[in-house]
């Protein structure tokens, strides 16, 4: 989802001839695009390879191994050692071990859509619910953290600000200052105070260490 680019008439500078834009974001049908040109913005309808698939994970864990499953943009580059969160029963942080395409050959790094399956192995991190409010919208996310990492009411984290957080079988955090351990977190409400931008899809919930690999 970083940086993704893609080629469209631009109506205000190259109505004719296809130029090179910036993704700004994407929903389930349609795609926000910034012309690299002219810096004009327009919303265009989904294109096929933008749509997301879901991929099939063999995770390990140690002498266990299940099947779980990786949702993200058919675009989107794998490589070994990428870090991800993936889901079926459970809710894992996922180290990619081996890449396989169809037709059964082994890679280092391939673009999702080529991919037949993934495996992965189960690292040790915690897979946090976090519910970010801005304006009237709430949208929930899932990313992992190191199990010691502390959310404190009121302070900054890279989403906005954290407002409540909510104790695994537990109470409801909402004064400044108090604070928890992500292991013993059920999710943190966050309030987004930043303004819609340009760059909000600079870094994609699934993928919680963004690569800078392109
Ligand atoms: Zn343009």
């Amino acid at each position: 989802m970083m940086n993704q680019e893609t080629s469209f008439e631009c109506p205000s500078c190259s109505s004719d001839k296809k130029v090179p834009h910036d993704v700004l974001s994407t929903t389930k049908k349609k795609l926000v695009i910034r012309c690299t040109l002219c810096h004009t913005t327009q919303q265009v309808a989904l294109p096929p390879r933008f749509k997301n698939l879901k991929l099939r994970v063999i995770v390990s864990d140690y002498d266990n191994s299940h099947m779980s499953w990786l949702e993200l943009s058919a675009l989107e580059r794998l490589h070994i050692g990428d870090e991800f969160i993936v889901e079926n029963s459970s809710v894992d942080a996922v180290r990619i071990t081996a890449i396989e395409l169809d037709g059964g050959v082994r890679t280092v790094e391939a673009e999702a859509e080529s991919i037949r399956a993934l495996w992965a192995q189960k690292i040790d991190k915690v897979v946090v619910k976090i519910a970010v409010h801005s304006g009237k919208t709430t949208k929930s996310h899932k990313i992992a953290f190191d199990g010691e990492k502390r959310f404190v009411v009121g302070d900054k984290e890279r989403l906005g600000e954290v407002a409540r957080i909510k104790i695994k079988h537990g109470p409801l955090f909402d004064r400044v200052g108090q604070s928890a351990s992500a292991k013993d977190i059920a999710r943190v409400y966050i309030k987004n105070t930043t303004r819609r931008s340009a760059d909000r899809n600079q870094f994609s919930f699934t993928r919680h260490k963004p690569t800078q690999r392109r």
